[in-house]
């Protein structure tokens, strides 16, 4: 299996074994004949659930398998504070999938180089109010930021989406302490936007109010490109105190026999992001190959006759409002 993989019993989420080290082997279920045999069904990009097939008169587990990312630096933020757009300036990624709107709410990963250093930096979307007690996505984002060993945390200094860039990161830090100690994380402030209008007050407001806290504020501008030397020395730097990730802990295996029920879907609105749920969207995710384009086709089609589409227009969704769905967040298109 990949480095990295979580064993997860699907029921009950448990996590049942932590592959980290890249290379080691663990047994989970004894089987018979045949193992699991699963690695084909790991993509370094997205959670492959499956099922796994131990031998004869053996215990059949349904597990999830996930791929949590290892990345030296997350980026978190609120939507549209220019995550991606940093992500785009300093490595060579490449984070949206042009063609379909779609973005997955797995991390996109990107080297960067800056003099003797490099690390990898993760984009990690989606981060909204209420992510830690699992509104929408809830876990599903923040798990990937426990394995970073740094944050960068980008806010809008412009507030230019009519937001208070001071309560933006009083938010986004609530959530992280709320998700274990991800607050604790080293971490940099990293003030986006500044070359709009309104940026150099807030900047320093934010500087009056994280005054003593230790923690830096970078500001810059992905758009125009500034300051990002700073901001990559400053990191590189906070990143050779930090130590490296930890393994999880594994948990004893519980009740197989509990199956997860429940809605086909469920949409929630939260933040102007729509969230969409449930049974028959996990099932879908799991089955669509976002790489194929006849795959997409079939998916859009199946959101359509599931009656995803409607539920979401009824539910106010406007061509090109962020919906999220499974580990994955695309553009609405009616
Ligand atoms: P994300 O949701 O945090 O990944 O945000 P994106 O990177 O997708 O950016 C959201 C929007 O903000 C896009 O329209 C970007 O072009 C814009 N944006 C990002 N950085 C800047 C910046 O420094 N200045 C300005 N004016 N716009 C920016
Ligand atoms: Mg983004």
């Amino acid at each position: 299996m990949v480095a990295g993989s979580v064993e997860r019993e699907k029921a009950s989420e448990k996590l049942l074994l932590d592959l980290y080290a890249p290379g080691e082997r663990k047994t989970l279920v004894r089987g018979g004949n045949g193992g699991f045999g699963n690695q084909h069904f790991a993509t370094p990009t997205r959670q492959a659930p499956q099922f796994a097939k131990p031998g004869e008169k053996r215990e059949v587990i349904e597990l999830t398998l996930e791929l949590k990312s290892i990345a030296d630096v997350g980026l978190v933020g609120f939507p549209n504070v220019g995550k991606s757009t940093i992500l785009s300036v300093v490595t060579a990624a490449r984070p949206k999938i042009a063609n379909y709107h779609f973005t997955t709410l797995q991390p996109n990963l990107g080297i960067v180089k800056h003099g003797e250093a490099s690390f990898v930096l993760a984009d990690i979307p989606g981060l909204v109010e209420g992510a830690a007690e699992g509104v929408g996505l809830g876990h599903a984002f923040l798990r990937h930021v426990e394995r970073t060993r740094m944050l960068l945390h980008v806010i809008d200094i412009a507030g230019s989406e009519g937001r208070d860039p001071l309560e933006d990161y009083d938010a986004i830090m609530k959530e992280l302490e709320a998700y274990g100690d991800l607050s604790k994380r080293p971490m940099i402030v990293v003030a986006n936007k500044m070359d709009l209008p309104g940026a150099e007050e807030n900047l320093k407001r934010l500087r009056d109010k994280l005054a003593g806290t230790g923690i830096d504020i970078y500001p810059v501008s992905a758009a125009t490109r500034q300051n990002f030397d700073a901001l990559l020395y400053a990191t590189a730097r906070l990143l050779d105190t930090c130590p490296p990730a930890e393994p999880f802990i594994e948990e004893a295996l519980g009740d197989a026999d509990a199956l997860a029920q429940g809605e086909p879907f469920t949409v929630e609105v939260d933040g102007g992001v729509y969230f969409v749920s449930g049974r028959e969207m996990d099932r879908l995710i799991a089955s669509v190959n976002f790489d194929n384009e006849e795959s997409l086709n079939w998916f859009h089609r199946s959101l359509r006759r599931l009656g995803v589409i409607d539920a979401l227009r009824e539910r106010g969704a406007k061509e090109g409002d962020s919906v999220v769905i499974g580990d994955m967040e695309f553009d609405f298109i009616d």
